[in-house]
């Protein structure tokens, strides 16, 4: 999990549309399966009945296997739900 900013943040294309990424877009992690995704991607994703409680599952795992707290802007966890640029 480490290694998690130079596996995703950089990612070329939305694991879910293949839309090409382009450094400087924002992207964001799904609450479903952690892979990055544009964002109109993510808006189809909060559409799913379920997306609230994959959201705290996730959460509440993210938070234990990482260590650290959900307001970490830098952590992994914070990822899914707030928009990141390839830096
Ligand atoms: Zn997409």
């Amino acid at each position: 999990m480490e290694n998690w900013e130079k596996r995703l943040s950089c990612a070329e294309e939305c694991s879910r549309c293949d839309r090409p990424l382009k450094n400087k877009e924002r992207r964001i992690l799904s609450v479903v399966d952690h892979q990055p995704i544009c964002l109109d991607c993510k808006k189809e994703e909060e559409k799913n009945t379920d997306y609230e409680d994959a959201s705290r599952q996730m959460m509440a795992e993210c938070v234990a296997q990482t260590g650290k707290p959900y307001g970490d802007t830098a952590s992994y966890c914070f990822h899914h739900f707030c928009p990141f640029k390839c830096t």
